[in-house]
């Protein structure tokens, strides 16, 4: 059975209209008729201001008030509120087309699930009325990164023009294109931009100098977290473009920096990946030349195509769409400060990477910008070109769009059911359940079908047991799935220099890799599977197994999840030990505690939460050393700089409900340290952004300034007192030079052409740890994620005790991505402990919980901050 299309609830004028234009009537003071085009405000008239305007943002209250005024006013535009931002701001998505399209909204959803997913389809008849009455869906989703700020502005004025014009252009968009159009995938940073803009106005830091990330967790990396989806924004965006909507194409707005072109358009530079459908390529290229030749006929100059984004990388809101038959895109505008005119002589423009050497003319750059005044308005007028653009192309050739919609998921089924792999199976008997259910989970939130085994069952001469989640093969989706299970290799690429050239963003992403989870592939077909396709994965609840009255329990220290429970017991205030040496079950360094007390109330309050199988023992306590456990008083560096890395340690530490405090330059500077703290984490930041922070008159003062000569002072002696400080990646350096480690990172200074790993997966191998418990619970082997990374070996002589902990393998490292050097790293050091005084610093030469997917080595970062 394929799944269900979700049809959402849209606000619409023909049905929950009148109420809302009652409402907005009510609050606004007044009493115009619904339902005509003369009564749909103009953007400027509800702002204040004309979008684009200098100097001008709007607040996302403004921006949903708007788009509810429209909706309730015109009969082309229904609203869905898909759900709450990670700080409870509404999400929104309008769906702008021919009021008749409107009022059947859900008709045109079943037609475009059933293109997307031809099994919904009885017959080729059926696929030709498909074909022929559905619309192509364009998605178009704006400010995904906040300080991007023009396309908000620019749906606004979007929204307007469609909700009201009457020129043939309108009429074509709307009578035969679906527009589904998100005004802001990240609702938070718009306020959050909007409201510091308005701090800086007049000082020289004006536009810039951001104190915050603009999303809680993710930063920038709102746009990595596609296929992980790991925030709530990804997973409300997702679920409407995979059970909702199947869009058709998706148009993604961006901004990048202010010196190279005024905006690029498709198509994107090499390498392509290989799973990708030749026709999605095909439709990016008419898409992009379509919208290139509508510039043009504007009068709009320095136009890039082909050249900067690459179409390898998997993980953003045009590249996973491209794995699912949509023909993905992005724009990107040359950035103002904000919304902060800028001025640029033609000295100041130049080229940037791959494929725009310089600003001069090219076969992909025919007609440069000359320089001059570059203002919001510039930006909101390209973007509105290339909007129409992409509306209107869709609409002249509806029929080729749609035609190829089915066929490239047709042939994806096909594909999957005639050649290997046919799938993949995740057996149920893993070191870490809960991080295979969180795999299926984040496959399933990206519309890829899941089958749950009822019974035993075999494939490709194995049997495996019920309760094993299959992925066939065989689903339109295939093309993620496989892009996700299998192996990147990516290719060596070379600049004329003989330097590696940089992928666009990383190399390899293998999800059972990164989540240290086992999968295997399928290289014939399943056989006798009994089992439904489910709709949402179901992590094992956590249990208790063993005989009826314990005398003792043991968590086996081996699941991400065993933490958790830890701490709730450590909090409810349990007596636990940690058990050195291996236990009689084959646990290593289980956590040891009593049943009885407050035990019960915490498991029975924890287990249905997570996936920790705690084990009951009768008889004698457990022979063995103990240590026992307290509450470690843990911190997290914070920069003023905002760095990605802390926020997705903050999500990691927090889904895991693991306690920390977030500590800034000022309580580190101050010193006595070691009386607050037993660990300090410092995320993946560079040693000068460390010392130096912000330099004076980039941002307020009381932001300027980084850890600073006091600072490295102040955690010199937190750690000879006895503190543990752990830096991860970039921040390794820091650490060396400040407290001359005895450590060299040997690929410190190595040209690209030497050694290069830019976001790879490498496989490690644990060392003999004896004394410590860095590595409790980790396997022999374990894959890290590498991106332009470490790797150490000792150096010099001191007093230093220095352990290594984990070692990168002395043959083939590269497990997933693009390795280019592997000597230089086999056999070195990826995770060192360096004694100090009483305590020890540790550095991670690798990116343990890079962007919250590494689920397989997020226990070496718990091991470090919470044992002892
Ligand atoms: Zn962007």
């Amino acid at each position: 059975m394929a799944p269900m299309i979700e049809l959402c609830s849209w606000i619409r004028t023909a049905t929950r209209g009148p109420a809302l234009a009652l409402v907005l009537a009510l609050a606004s003071g007044t009493t115009a008729p619904r339902g005509v085009a003369a009564d749909v405000p103009t953007p400027e008239a509800h702002l204040g201001f004309r979008p684009g305007a200098d100097y001008r943002l709007a607040a996302w209250g403004d921006v949903v008030g708007y788009f509810k005024k429209v909706a309730a006013a015109s009969d082309r535009v229904a609203l869905n509120v898909l759900g709450k931002s990670t700080e409870g701001r509404e999400l929104i998505a309008a769906a702008v087309s021919a009021p008749g399209t409107v009022r059947d909204l859900p008709r045109y959803q079943r037609l475009q699930g059933q293109l997307s997913d031809p099994r919904k389809l009885a017959d080729d008849a059926e696929a030709r009325t498909a074909v022929d009455e559905s619309k192509p869906v364009v998605v178009i989703t704006c400010s995904i990164h906040s300080t991007e700020t023009a396309s908000t502005l620019m749906a606004m004025e979007l929204l307007h023009e469609l909700a009201t014009g009457d020129d043939p252009r309108t009429r074509e968009i709307l009578d035969r294109v679906i527009l589904v159009l998100v005004p802001s995938a990240n609702p938070d940073g718009v306020d959050k931009v909007a409201s510091w803009y308005e701090r800086t106005k007049g000082h020289p830091w004006e536009g810039s100098g951001l104190t915050e990330l603009y999303h809680k967790y993710a930063g920038h990396d709102t746009n990595r977290d596609w296929f992980m989806v790991n925030l709530e924004e990804t997973r409300l965006l997702s679920r409407m473009l995979y059970r909702q909507w199947f869009p058709t194409v998706l148009y993604d707005v961006h901004q990048m920096g202010s010196a190279g072109a005024r905006l690029f358009v498709p198509p994107f530079y090499d390498p392509i990946n290989p799973n990708l459908d030749p026709r999605v390529h095909q439709g990016i290229f008419a898409i992009g030349a379509h919208m290139a030749a509508d510039l043009a006929a504007e009068g709009k100059k320095g136009v890039l195509t082909n050249a900067m984004y690459d179409n390898w990388w998997n993980g953003g809101n045009r590249t996973v769409p491209q794995r699912h038959n949509i023909v993905g895109v992005l724009t990107e505008a040359a950035s103002v400060k904000l919304a902060t005119p800028i001025f640029l002589g033609s000295g100041d423009l130049r080229g940037a990477t791959r494929g725009f050497p310089d600003h001069r003319p090219a076969v992909n750059f025919v007609d440069p910008w000359p320089g001059g005044w570059w203002r919001l308005r510039d930006i909101v007028d390209y973007e509105l070109i290339c909007a129409r653009s992409v509306l209107t192309l869709a609409a002249r050739y509806r029929d080729q769009f749609q035609k190829n919609l089915l066929a490239m998921a047709r042939d994806a089924i096909k594909a999957g059911e005639t050649s290997p792999p046919y799938g993949w199976v995740v057996p149920p008997d893993q070191r870490d359940p809960g991080a295979a259910a969180r795999m299926v989970r984040a496959l399933r939130d990206t519309g890829i079908e899941v089958t749950r085994a009822d019974e035993p069952f075999r494939a490709a001469g194995a049997e495996y047991p019920a309760g094993s989640w299959v992925l066939p093969a065989g689903q339109p989706y295939r093309a993620h799935l496989k892009d996700m299970m299998e192996r990147q290799s990516y290719p060596t690429r070379l600049t004329a220099g003989g330097k590696a050239e940089p992928p666009y963003d990383v190399a390899g992403w293998t999800l059972p890799l990164q989540m240290g989870v086992r999968v295997v592939e399928v290289g014939s077909p399943i056989q006798g599977l009994e089992g439904e396709t489910i709709d949402d994965v179901d992590a094992p609840r956590g249990s208790v197994e063993g005989p009826e009255n314990p005398t003792e329990l043991l968590l086996p220290n081996v699941a991400n999840d065993d933490f958790t429970v830890l701490h709730k017991l450590l909090e409810a205030g349990v007596d636990v030990d940690l058990l050195r040496g291996d236990a009689p079950n084959g646990a290593e360094n289980p956590f040891v505690f009593k049943p009885g007390g407050p035990t019960a109330r915490v498991l029975d309050a924890v287990l249905p939460t997570v996936s920790s199988r705690v084990v009951a023992k009768a008889g004698d306590p457990t022979r063995g050393d103990r240590v026992k456990l307290v509450g470690r008083r843990v911190g997290v560096y914070q920069p003023w700089v905002p760095s990605m890395d802390e926020g997705w340690t903050r999500l990691v530490l927090e889904r895991f409900r693991l306690p920390y405090r977030t500590v800034h330059n000022d309580e580190i500077r101050a010193g006595g340290l070691k009386e607050r703290y037993d660990a300090l984490l410092i995320p993946s930041i560079g040693p000068k952004t460390l010392e130096e922070g912000y330099s004076p008159g980039e941002t307020e003062p009381a932001f300027t300034g980084g850890l600073g000569a006091e600072g490295a002072v102040a955690l010199r002696a937190f750690v000879k007192a006895g503190g543990r400080l752990v830096c991860l990646d970039d921040a390794c350096d820091y650490a060396i030079d400040s407290f001359d480690l005895p450590v060299r990172d040997v690929l410190k200074g190595l040209p690209t052409s030497e050694f290069y790993a830019p976001g790879s997966v490498l496989r490690a191998l644990r060392e003999n740890t004896e004394g410590s418990f860095l590595a409790s619970g980790v396997a022999d082997e374990v894959s890290v994620y590498f991106d332009r990374s470490k790797a150490f070996e000792v150096s010099g002589k001191s007093g230093n005790v220095v352990r290594s902990v984990l070692r990168y393998a002395a043959t083939n490292p590269l497990e997933s991505g693009w390795l280019l050097g592997p000597d230089r790293i086999a056999g070195k050091s990826a995770l060192m402990e360096v004694s100090m005084g009483r305590g020890s610093v540790v550095l991670f030469g690798f990116r343990p919980q890079h962007r919250g997917q590494t689920y397989g080595t997020f226990r070496l970062l718990f091991n470090t901050l919470y044992l002892p």
